[in-house]
Protein backbone atom coordinates (compact mmCIF):
# COMPACT_ATOMS: atom_id res chain seq x y z
CA UNK A 1 0.00 0.00 0.00
CA UNK A 2 1.64 3.26 -1.15
CA UNK A 3 2.48 5.61 2.11
CA UNK A 4 1.60 9.36 2.19
CA UNK A 5 5.15 10.43 1.60
CA UNK A 6 4.68 8.54 -1.43
CA UNK A 7 1.83 9.95 -2.28
CA UNK A 8 2.60 12.98 -2.49
CA UNK A 9 5.77 12.60 -4.73
CA UNK A 10 3.35 10.57 -7.23
CA UNK A 11 3.53 12.49 -10.24
CA UNK A 12 1.03 14.71 -11.77
CA UNK A 13 -1.46 13.05 -14.18
CA UNK A 14 -0.18 14.53 -17.94
CA UNK A 15 -3.30 16.66 -18.21
CA UNK A 16 -2.38 17.96 -14.71
CA UNK A 17 0.72 19.18 -15.96
CA UNK A 18 -0.78 20.15 -18.86
CA UNK A 19 -3.04 22.40 -17.39
CA UNK A 20 -0.38 23.95 -14.59
CA UNK A 21 2.37 24.39 -17.33
CA UNK A 22 -1.11 26.58 -18.89
CA UNK A 23 -1.59 28.39 -15.40
CA UNK A 24 1.76 28.94 -14.92
CA UNK A 25 2.69 30.54 -18.19
CA UNK A 26 -0.51 33.15 -18.18
CA UNK A 27 0.22 34.01 -14.44
CA UNK A 28 3.62 34.73 -14.59
CA UNK A 29 2.93 36.67 -17.81
CA UNK A 30 0.83 39.03 -16.10
CA UNK A 31 3.61 39.09 -13.67
CA UNK A 32 5.87 40.32 -15.93
CA UNK A 33 3.38 42.84 -17.42
CA UNK A 34 2.95 44.34 -14.29
CA UNK A 35 7.00 44.51 -13.72
CA UNK A 36 7.08 47.14 -17.00
CA UNK A 37 5.13 49.32 -16.04
CA UNK A 38 1.36 47.77 -17.18
CA UNK A 39 -1.23 48.43 -14.41
CA UNK A 40 -2.90 45.53 -12.68
CA UNK A 41 -6.18 46.55 -14.15
CA UNK A 42 -5.22 46.60 -17.81
CA UNK A 43 -4.39 42.92 -17.53
CA UNK A 44 -6.92 40.25 -18.74
CA UNK A 45 -6.01 36.76 -19.29
CA UNK A 46 -7.03 34.43 -21.58
CA UNK A 47 -6.41 30.47 -21.16
CA UNK A 48 -8.18 29.17 -24.15
CA UNK A 49 -8.39 25.16 -25.07
CA UNK A 50 -10.61 22.90 -26.98
CA UNK A 51 -12.06 20.31 -24.75
CA UNK A 52 -15.04 21.30 -22.81
CA UNK A 53 -13.99 19.14 -18.97
CA UNK A 54 -9.95 21.12 -19.93
CA UNK A 55 -11.80 24.69 -20.09
CA UNK A 56 -14.03 24.38 -16.92
CA UNK A 57 -10.94 23.38 -15.16
CA UNK A 58 -8.34 25.26 -16.14
CA UNK A 59 -10.63 28.66 -15.56
CA UNK A 60 -11.86 27.27 -12.09
CA UNK A 61 -8.00 27.06 -10.99
CA UNK A 62 -7.35 30.48 -12.78
CA UNK A 63 -10.27 32.43 -10.83
CA UNK A 64 -9.07 31.01 -7.66
CA UNK A 65 -5.80 32.06 -7.83
CA UNK A 66 -5.75 35.47 -9.04
CA UNK A 67 -7.95 38.68 -9.42
CA UNK A 68 -7.58 39.86 -13.37
CA UNK A 69 -10.64 39.54 -15.23
CA UNK A 70 -10.87 36.51 -17.50
CA UNK A 71 -11.80 35.73 -21.20
CA UNK A 72 -13.89 32.79 -21.56
CA UNK A 73 -13.85 30.63 -25.25
CA UNK A 74 -13.57 27.17 -26.21
CA UNK A 75 -11.07 27.14 -28.93
CA UNK A 76 -11.55 25.45 -32.37
CA UNK A 77 -14.96 24.64 -30.95
CA UNK A 78 -15.52 23.20 -34.32
CA UNK A 79 -18.38 23.63 -36.89
CA UNK A 80 -22.29 23.95 -37.08
CA UNK A 81 -23.98 22.73 -34.17
CA UNK A 82 -21.75 20.52 -33.25
CA UNK A 83 -19.48 23.93 -32.09
CA UNK A 84 -22.33 26.27 -30.60
CA UNK A 85 -23.49 22.84 -28.39
CA UNK A 86 -20.03 22.53 -26.71
CA UNK A 87 -19.36 26.77 -26.65
CA UNK A 88 -22.32 26.64 -24.86
CA UNK A 89 -21.86 23.63 -22.58
CA UNK A 90 -18.50 25.00 -21.15
CA UNK A 91 -19.36 29.09 -20.86
CA UNK A 92 -22.60 28.07 -19.37
CA UNK A 93 -21.13 26.07 -17.03
CA UNK A 94 -17.97 28.80 -15.87
CA UNK A 95 -20.88 31.66 -16.11
CA UNK A 96 -23.21 30.64 -14.11
CA UNK A 97 -20.33 30.11 -11.08
CA UNK A 98 -19.50 33.81 -11.77
CA UNK A 99 -16.47 33.12 -13.67
CA UNK A 100 -15.71 35.19 -16.52
CA UNK A 101 -15.73 38.56 -17.79
CA UNK A 102 -15.70 38.60 -21.68
CA UNK A 103 -16.45 35.74 -24.05
CA UNK A 104 -15.62 34.80 -27.62
CA UNK A 105 -17.20 31.65 -29.48
CA UNK A 106 -15.05 30.20 -32.12
CA UNK A 107 -17.06 28.26 -34.69
CA UNK A 108 -15.67 27.14 -38.19
CA UNK A 109 -18.07 28.78 -40.62
CA UNK A 110 -19.32 27.24 -43.93
CA UNK A 111 -16.98 27.56 -47.01
CA UNK A 112 -17.94 31.95 -47.67
CA UNK A 113 -19.92 31.63 -44.70
CA UNK A 114 -20.95 34.26 -42.08
CA UNK A 115 -19.02 35.38 -39.22
CA UNK A 116 -21.43 36.91 -37.21
CA UNK A 117 -23.37 33.14 -35.99
CA UNK A 118 -20.19 33.46 -33.47
CA UNK A 119 -21.64 36.85 -32.64
CA UNK A 120 -25.31 35.89 -32.35
CA UNK A 121 -24.37 32.31 -30.32
CA UNK A 122 -22.30 34.53 -27.61
CA UNK A 123 -25.55 36.47 -27.42
CA UNK A 124 -27.90 33.73 -26.90
CA UNK A 125 -25.69 32.01 -24.51
CA UNK A 126 -25.52 35.49 -22.05
CA UNK A 127 -29.41 35.99 -22.91
CA UNK A 128 -30.33 32.26 -22.11
CA UNK A 129 -28.08 32.93 -18.84
CA UNK A 130 -29.99 35.96 -17.67
CA UNK A 131 -26.98 38.12 -18.06
CA UNK A 132 -27.70 40.47 -20.68
CA UNK A 133 -30.56 41.03 -23.13
CA UNK A 134 -29.49 41.55 -26.60
CA UNK A 135 -33.03 41.07 -28.79
CA UNK A 136 -36.48 39.63 -27.72
CA UNK A 137 -36.69 36.33 -27.48
CA UNK A 138 -39.07 34.08 -28.41
CA UNK A 139 -40.51 30.66 -26.78
CA UNK A 140 -42.40 28.11 -28.92
CA UNK A 141 -43.35 24.79 -28.04
CA UNK A 142 -41.84 21.54 -29.44
CA UNK A 143 -44.99 20.47 -31.26
CA UNK A 144 -46.75 17.61 -30.17
CA UNK A 145 -49.40 14.91 -31.41
CA UNK A 146 -51.96 17.59 -30.37
CA UNK A 147 -49.93 20.15 -33.16
CA UNK A 148 -52.31 20.00 -36.60
CA UNK A 149 -49.43 21.41 -38.40
CA UNK A 150 -46.29 22.79 -39.10
CA UNK A 151 -47.81 26.28 -38.84
CA UNK A 152 -46.79 27.45 -35.78
CA UNK A 153 -42.98 26.15 -36.16
CA UNK A 154 -43.75 28.81 -39.42
CA UNK A 155 -45.54 31.51 -37.44
CA UNK A 156 -42.38 31.07 -34.78
CA UNK A 157 -39.64 31.38 -37.31
CA UNK A 158 -41.69 34.21 -39.04
CA UNK A 159 -42.43 36.79 -35.72
CA UNK A 160 -38.54 35.67 -34.70
CA UNK A 161 -37.33 36.86 -38.31
CA UNK A 162 -39.75 40.08 -37.62
CA UNK A 163 -38.03 40.76 -34.27
CA UNK A 164 -34.53 39.97 -35.80
CA UNK A 165 -35.19 42.61 -38.12
CA UNK A 166 -36.55 45.43 -36.30
CA UNK A 167 -33.50 44.82 -34.05
CA UNK A 168 -30.98 47.32 -35.69
CA UNK A 169 -33.79 50.57 -35.43
CA UNK A 170 -35.42 49.53 -32.11
CA UNK A 171 -31.96 48.64 -30.42
CA UNK A 172 -31.29 52.83 -31.19
CA UNK A 173 -34.74 54.07 -30.54
CA UNK A 174 -36.23 52.08 -28.10
CA UNK A 175 -34.72 51.32 -24.74
CA UNK A 176 -35.85 47.99 -23.10
CA UNK A 177 -37.42 46.19 -26.15
CA UNK A 178 -34.62 44.16 -25.78
CA UNK A 179 -36.02 42.54 -23.00
CA UNK A 180 -39.31 41.39 -24.44
CA UNK A 181 -40.61 38.13 -24.68
CA UNK A 182 -43.35 36.86 -27.03
CA UNK A 183 -44.78 33.16 -26.71
CA UNK A 184 -45.84 30.85 -30.11
CA UNK A 185 -47.71 27.96 -29.13
CA UNK A 186 -48.90 24.72 -30.98
CA UNK A 187 -52.04 24.21 -29.30
CA UNK A 188 -54.72 25.62 -26.91
CA UNK A 189 -55.23 22.97 -24.28
CA UNK A 190 -51.44 24.03 -23.26
CA UNK A 191 -50.42 27.23 -25.01
CA UNK A 192 -52.24 29.82 -23.05
CA UNK A 193 -50.32 29.36 -19.55
CA UNK A 194 -46.91 29.78 -21.64
CA UNK A 195 -48.80 32.31 -23.04
CA UNK A 196 -49.31 34.23 -20.09
CA UNK A 197 -46.04 34.45 -18.55
CA UNK A 198 -44.90 36.65 -21.64
CA UNK A 199 -45.44 39.44 -22.89
CA UNK A 200 -47.32 38.40 -25.81
CA UNK A 201 -48.75 35.22 -26.31
CA UNK A 202 -50.39 33.20 -29.12
CA UNK A 203 -52.02 29.69 -28.78
CA UNK A 204 -52.42 27.98 -32.03
CA UNK A 205 -55.23 25.70 -32.76
CA UNK A 206 -54.64 22.15 -31.91
CA UNK A 207 -55.73 18.91 -32.90
CA UNK A 208 -59.56 18.46 -32.99
CA UNK A 209 -59.87 22.23 -31.34
CA UNK A 210 -61.76 25.43 -32.57
CA UNK A 211 -59.74 27.15 -35.04
CA UNK A 212 -58.99 29.98 -32.94
CA UNK A 213 -56.13 31.48 -31.41
CA UNK A 214 -56.32 32.97 -28.23
CA UNK A 215 -54.00 36.10 -27.74
CA UNK A 216 -52.48 37.30 -24.25
CA UNK A 217 -51.00 40.44 -23.43
CA UNK A 218 -48.97 41.03 -20.31
CA UNK A 219 -50.77 38.01 -18.83
CA UNK A 220 -54.31 38.97 -19.86
CA UNK A 221 -56.44 37.49 -22.49
CA UNK A 222 -56.24 40.38 -25.36
CA UNK A 223 -58.10 38.94 -28.16
CA UNK A 224 -58.81 36.17 -30.40
CA UNK A 225 -57.52 35.35 -34.26
CA UNK A 226 -59.32 33.09 -36.44
CA UNK A 227 -58.57 33.18 -40.70
CA UNK A 228 -55.74 32.94 -42.53
CA UNK A 229 -54.30 36.38 -41.65
CA UNK A 230 -53.22 35.07 -38.25
CA UNK A 231 -49.78 36.18 -38.23
CA UNK A 232 -50.37 39.68 -39.90
CA UNK A 233 -52.61 40.34 -37.48
CA UNK A 234 -50.27 39.13 -34.40
CA UNK A 235 -47.76 41.05 -35.78
CA UNK A 236 -50.09 44.21 -35.66
CA UNK A 237 -50.75 43.74 -32.02
CA UNK A 238 -47.10 43.03 -31.39
CA UNK A 239 -45.76 46.69 -33.21
CA UNK A 240 -48.74 48.43 -30.93
CA UNK A 241 -47.43 46.70 -28.17
CA UNK A 242 -43.77 47.98 -28.60
CA UNK A 243 -45.18 51.39 -29.47
CA UNK A 244 -47.00 51.58 -26.03
CA UNK A 245 -44.78 50.30 -23.79
CA UNK A 246 -41.02 51.03 -25.37
CA UNK A 247 -41.53 54.63 -26.27
CA UNK A 248 -39.14 56.22 -28.49
CA UNK A 249 -36.59 57.57 -26.69
CA UNK A 250 -33.70 60.30 -28.53
CA UNK A 251 -30.21 58.58 -27.54
CA UNK A 252 -29.24 61.45 -26.16
CA UNK A 253 -31.79 60.99 -22.89
CA UNK A 254 -31.34 57.70 -22.67
CA UNK A 255 -29.21 56.96 -19.22
CA UNK A 256 -28.30 53.52 -20.62
CA UNK A 257 -26.33 55.30 -23.82
CA UNK A 258 -22.57 56.77 -22.43
CA UNK A 259 -22.46 60.37 -23.42
CA UNK A 260 -19.55 60.19 -25.39
CA UNK A 261 -16.45 61.96 -23.67
CA UNK A 262 -15.92 64.79 -26.43
CA UNK A 263 -19.77 65.98 -26.07
CA UNK A 264 -19.56 65.95 -22.16
S1 LIG B 1 -48.26 23.55 -26.25
FE1 LIG B 1 -49.72 22.02 -27.03
S2 LIG B 1 -48.96 21.52 -29.10
FE2 LIG B 1 -47.28 22.51 -28.01
S3 LIG B 1 -46.11 20.81 -27.16
FE3 LIG B 1 -47.53 21.53 -25.57
S4 LIG B 1 -49.32 20.20 -25.77
FE4 LIG B 1 -48.13 19.99 -27.68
Amino acid sequence: MMDENARAAAPLSAKDVYIEAMLASALRSAELAEEVGLGHDRILISAKVSQVPDLVDVYERLAARCDYPLHLGLTEAGMGMKGQVASAAALSILLAKGIGDTIRVSLTPKPNGDRTEEVLVAQQILQSLGLRSFAPQVTACPGCGRTTSTFFQHMAEDIQTYLREQMPVWRETRPGVETMHVAVMGCVVNGPGESKHANLGISLPGTFEEPKAPVYVDGRLFTTLKGDRIVQEFLVILEEYVARTYPVTPRATRPDVPVPTAAR
